[in-house]
């Protein structure tokens, strides 16, 4: 076996490079080595092949953290976190968005034949990996939740334990490719090498497939899982369900479930990071004399007081009623920002009363009013 180049050469990106620019630099490469575009040229089809291994790798935050650390001994055989050969990710979306939507049903075509998994040479293959996106609210977020989800996916078949055989039933070599595991079809002018239908480029089918799988060794199921949501999870982070994927063809390993977590929004509460910031309106009045406010928090509500002559827009710090730090137990702060409100709809009476006492009103009162208006004079003069 042939020594296994960096994937960050091949990549053509530094190693401190971001999902970004590895995302940017794979897509120029897989242009340029695109079967498509290079029929026949047995080398771009292996740079093409070798580009999605590296992309895939390092594209997850997980298994980019290996490779940096083991190298290419991360993903070999054996090698717990790897998930060896397979496991390559969808290049479908990618695609699309650099050659327009091409036709070929979203599915099949030529791609199968390169992300189709790693098939082992006993005819299994790993199954996909797949993502679920999960909706929580902020209080879930804040104290940690356990979520039950429930996904229709391919799982294996109960009938035949996945292994896609009748009981007693031998593997044969596959009839529709003569065991080569590939077709080759026509398309216009050219002639491309299609994984084989018939067995999925394994190369061999079962004699006598299960009825339930027809041979696949998996059927469509909807499964519960349960998933443990922790405490201080951000907006967008993703969890990983190591095995609960897309089950393996013919007993083949399963892939992972990839979970990405929404916060919806709070209609009291705006979070950065570990902090939380809210508004709260005030009457002018307290915030003239002083007082003591009401003041929400994730965990009910708590009293502030507020000094006299506090000013719109001032903001008070409550410490440790922010969110929890993830891992830690540590928490951020609550930023109160005070809003005065200005009264509406006064009577004849209150009206009166504030007319008495703007009266007794001086600059003393409104010293931000004076400086202003003491600026404003220099800038005329000047
Ligand atoms: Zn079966
Ligand atoms: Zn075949």
């Amino acid at each position: 076996m042939k020594t296994k180049r960096d994937y960050y050469e091949i990549l053509a990106v530094e190693r401190s490079a971001t999902s970004e620019e590895i995302k940017r630099s794979y897509r120029k490469l897989a242009v340029k080595f695109h079967p498509d575009k290079n029929p026949g040229d047995h080398e771009a089809e292996e740079q093409f092949k070798e580009l999605g291994a590296a992309y895939d790798v390092l594209m997850d935050p997980d298994k980019r953290a290996a490779y940096d650390r083991y190298g290419h001994a991360a993903f070999q055989q054996g090698a717990g976190a790897g998930a060896g050969a397979g496991g390559f990710h969808d290049p479908f979306d990618l695609f699309r968005e650099v050659f327009g939507q091409n036709g070929g049903g979203g599915g099949g075509g030529i791609f199968d034949h390169f992300f189709g998994g790693g098939s082992g040479s006993d005819g299994r293959q790993r199954g996909s990996d797949l993502r679920y996106d999960l909706q929580i609210t902020l209080e879930e977020a804040a104290a940690g939740v356990e979520k039950e989800i429930e996904i229709r996916k391919l799982d294996s078949c109960g009938d035949c334990s996945g292994s896609g055989a009748q009981a007693g039933s031998k593997t044969v070599t596959c009839s529709t490719c003569r065991g080569r595991g590939q077709v080759v079809v026509s398309r216009g002018f050219f002639q491309v090498a299609q994984t084989c239908p018939n067995c999925q480029g394994m190369g061999r089918t079962v004699e006598k497939p299960c009825r339930s799988c027809g041979g696949e060794g998996r059927v469509e199921k909807t499964s519960r899982i349960k998933l443990k949501i922790p405490a201080g999870i951000e907006h967008g982070a993703r969890l990983r369900s190591g095995g609960n994927g897309e089950a393996g063809l013919r007993s083949g390993t399963s892939g992972d479930l990839y979970v990405v977590v929404h916060i919806k929004e709070h209609a009291i509460f705006e979070r950065e990071g570990s902090d939380l910031h809210c508004d709260v309106p005030i009457p002018f009045t307290t915030a003239a004399l002083g007082g003591e406010i009401h003041v929400p928090t994730l965990k009910g509500a708590i009293n502030l007081k507020i000094p006299a002559g506090t000013q719109g827009g001032a903001t008070f710090r409550v410490r440790n009623q922010g969110m929890p730090v993830l891992g830690s137990s540590g928490r951020g702060d609550l930023y109160t920002r005070v809003q005065v409100e200005v009264p509406t709809k006064l009577d004849s009476d209150q009206r009166a009363k504030l007319e008495e006492f703007a009266e007794l009103c001086g600059d003393d009162n409104t010293p931000l009013h004076r400086s202003f208006y003491d600026k404003l004079k220099d800038f005329f003069t000047a």
